[in-house]
């Protein structure tokens, strides 16, 4: 490897030694960038690399909120603010018990990446607290979030730092969060959040954007490798919250079947294609178990998840989407995957495959949409949502849906072209990181140390 990505690596694997996940992100990357490196020795005297592993700023704050049985209960948050090189801090609140420091700035990377794929003028940044929503009721939502806004205000602004949802974070907590937020400044400033309630700001499209843009991604990337479509394809989708929700309802739109589809308790397995519109009612309308599938499809097999296992990669498939959670798909879940051969991964969630399950899969001439390219459509969307707050106009479903697959193609051939010219072949999850890099890189470059 590179000399300098190797001192770069040993650095921040010495600073950041208890950050699993932020050290894995960073490898992940800075691993793809051989090439690049060795064409531009200006980056070294630049310290690009030094910088992008460096948040502009990490936020940490207490919680206290007060539950429904009257107790006192503190939670920590967490905002970091990785990059403004290109446009405001962007991204999403991720509310779930395992959300620690390494977690938040794994994601902030990740982002900071992404937000520079989508062509829009946004930076990156992600944020969060270890709250767990599950079996929590709607006043003790709402009370967490106006205590974790309390806080956060401070730090954000339309054109300073944008929050949005993520898991443990839709529609419900990012209307309490504004409604505090706007109660303390005593204005109406609707682009300091994104994935707002259509009623009062919010986007059309930007609900379905994160999974049908991944869809939109893997549409193109099938069509360029040998003229395939999702039609007639059988897929399975980890999760069933936003992402993989989403991306289903887009294959079915598409003539594909969705055989699987899980949460954090297991998975359900549905040979004649799941019912979506009952995975709706369960997840989004009553906020249930996917368990719960099976009393109404008795049909249907559950398969629960034991010791950190997903069962759900041992179902046969054409099409795997991992749009759950970070790490979800290992190596040995690859080699299932493989050998009941698959023939395309599209990473719904962020770093939801392990980096040797990655490359199990691209020996094997599997296709793989990563994660930072094919689940930006969110984010993209979000920009547009943020441009309608601006002009105080609204766009109608089918408008910001053209944007969103233009975007999202656009993406995709800037992961293509940059595999092309450093000869990385069908390797998309290097050219996705080149791509975005190049572009950082650039714009440092022109900034000046700051
Ligand atoms: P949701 O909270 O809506 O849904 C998350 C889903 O994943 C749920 O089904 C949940 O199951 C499951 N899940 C969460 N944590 C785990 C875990 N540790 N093990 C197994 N299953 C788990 O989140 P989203 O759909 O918004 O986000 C999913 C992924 O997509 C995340 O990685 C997120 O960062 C990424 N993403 C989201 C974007 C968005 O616009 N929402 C944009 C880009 C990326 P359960 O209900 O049991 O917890």
């Amino acid at each position: 490897m590179e000399k300098y990505i190797e001192r770069v690596l040993n650095s921040v694997k010495e600073k950041d030694k208890y950050e699993k996940e932020f050290l894995q992100a960073v490898d992940e990357v800075y691993t793809s960038l051989d090439s690049v490196i060795k064409l531009h020795p200006e980056f070294e005297k630049f310290a690009i690399l030094e910088r992008m592993a460096e948040p502009e700023r990490f936020i940490s704050f207490r919680v206290p909120w007060v539950d429904d049985r009257g107790n006192i209960v503190v939670n920590r948050g967490y905002r970091v603010q990785f990059s403004s090189l290109i446009g405001p801090y962007k991204g999403g609140l991720r509310f779930h018990e395992s959300v620690n420091q390494s977690i938040i700035k794994f994601l902030g990377f990740e982002q900071v990446f992404k937000n520079a794929l989508t062509g829009l003028p946004i930076g990156g940044g992600k944020g969060g607290s270890d709250f767990n929503p599950k079996g929590k009721s709607d006043n003790e939502i709402m009370r967490f979030c106006q205590s974790f806004m309390t806080e956060l205000q401070h730090h954000i602004g339309q054109d300073v730092d944008v929050p949005a949802g993520d898991i443990g974070v839709g529609a419900r907590e990012i209307g309490y969060l504004f409604g505090q937020y706007k109660r303390i400044k005593d204005a109406y400033e609707g682009g300091v959040l994104t994935g707002k309630g259509l009623s009062y700001g919010g986007s059309l499209a930007r609900t379905e954007a994160t999974g049908y843009g991944l869809i939109y991604f893997m549409q193109e990337m099938l069509k360029n490798n040998c003229d395939q479509t999702f039609a007639e394809k059988t897929v399975t989708i980890s999760g069933s919250g936003n992402v993989a929700i989403y991306a289903a309802e887009k294959v079915l739109q598409l003539g594909a079947k969705v055989i699987a589809m899980s949460d954090s308790n297991g998975c359900i397995y549905d040979e004649d294609g799941i019912d979506l519109g009952l995975i709706k009612e369960i997840k989004e309308v009553r906020r249930g178990r996917i368990k719960e599938y099976i009393e109404r499809n008795p049909s249907a097999k559950y398969f629960e998840s034991k010791d950190g296992n997903f069962p759900i990669w041992d179902i046969k498939t054409d099409i795997a989407l991992p749009c759950a959670t970070q790490n979800e798909l290992n190596l040995d879940s690859a080699k299932k995957l493989v050998a009941n051969g698959v023939i395309a991964i599209g990473e719904g969630a962020n770093m939801p495959t392990c980096k040797d399950a990655i490359e199990y899969f691209l020996a094997n001439n599997v296709l793989v949409a990563p994660a930072k390219a094919a689940n930006a459509g969110g984010v993209a969307t979000s920009a547009i949502e943020m441009s309608q707050n601006s002009m105080r106009y609204y766009y109608t479903f089918e408008e910001v849906d053209a944007k969103l697959e233009s975007i999202m193609k656009n993406i995709f051939y800037s992961c293509k072209n940059a595999a092309e010219k450093y000869n990385l072949g069908r390797n998309y999850v290097a050219g996705a990181n080149i791509a975005a890099f190049l572009k950082l890189a650039q714009a440092m470059i022109e900034q000046g140390v700051v």
